[in-house]
């Protein structure tokens, strides 16, 4: 079965409203340039409607960074999927290892995400990827089986990005054998419903080496930060993919 791919942007917490100037580019170079894959820019919740309004007709796809489990409640500084689907998203980021981080989100907490974006009729993409530490002592394989089945929803189309810790801004990439080897593991992870679910890369993604890394068999695209805020650093890792 062939899976579409997905080249998806985050932009963290970068942006103002200049920024969606970015957003114009990279819609000017799709038109210009069209690809055959899925691509998607979650901006910070601040710019989405703003992004919606300006991305009308374009096939660049919009997402959020997070959400909350609810679709609405005495949550202060939350936002829902409702919200974020209301605001013209159709995926959204959960689970990203800097929220697990400075937020102490649990395999649990993401799933339960993951099923609110769902419900919502967005695509949740679940963010899974082992530490340095983890890495080094044997354990990425079991600590990514880990947090697929603990954040994973059961069932709906959710995607999956694997993104080791250490390598998401650091500039260092994991190999392309790495890379691999966890691919083709999350894969198996997955089981039947693996020949469905898109499986991403993230860390350090750049247009000097999204080619050799979007070749690799079980890549079906990539998970972008840092160079997704300039349109033409994120076009040219679009432009990668064969
Ligand atoms: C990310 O934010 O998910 C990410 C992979 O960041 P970077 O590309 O900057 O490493």
């Amino acid at each position: 079965m062939s899976r579409r791919a997905l080249i998806a942007g985050n932009w963290k917490m970068y942006g103002l409203a200049a920024a969606l100037g970015e957003l114009d580019a990279l819609s000017a170079a799709l038109a210009q340039q069209p690809v055959d894959a899925d691509v998607a820019v979650c901006p910070p919740a601040t710019l989405l409607a703003a992004a919606a309004a300006r991305l009308k007709g374009s096939p660049i796809l919009l997402g959020g960074q997070d959400c909350h489990t609810a679709p609405e409640g005495a949550h202060t500084g939350d936002i829902s999927a409702v919200m974020l689907a209301d605001a013209g998203a159709r995926l959204v980021i959960v689970g990203h290892s800097e929220r697990r981080r400075d937020h102490g989100e649990t395999d649990a907490l993401v799933r339960a995400k993951a099923e609110a974006a769902l419900a919502a009729g967005l695509t949740p993409i679940v963010c899974v990827g082992e530490t340095i530490e983890e890495r080094q002592a044997g354990q990425a394989e079991a600590v990514v089986g880990r947090q697929i089945a603990g954040s994973l929803p059961e069932r709906g189309e959710a995607v999956v990005a694997y993104e080791p810790v250490w390598a998401i801004g650091t500039g260092l990439t994991a190999s392309t054998a790495e890379i691999a080897a966890m691919h083709a593991f999350v894969r198996g992870v997955l089981g039947a419903r693996g020949a469905r679910v898109r499986i991403l890369y993230g860390g350090s993604v750049k247009p000097q080496n999204a080619q050799e890394i979007l070749a690799l068999e079980e890549v079906d695209g990539a998970l972008v930060g840092g160079a997704s805020l300039k349109a033409a650093d994120f076009s040219a890792i679009i432009r990668a993919l064969k």
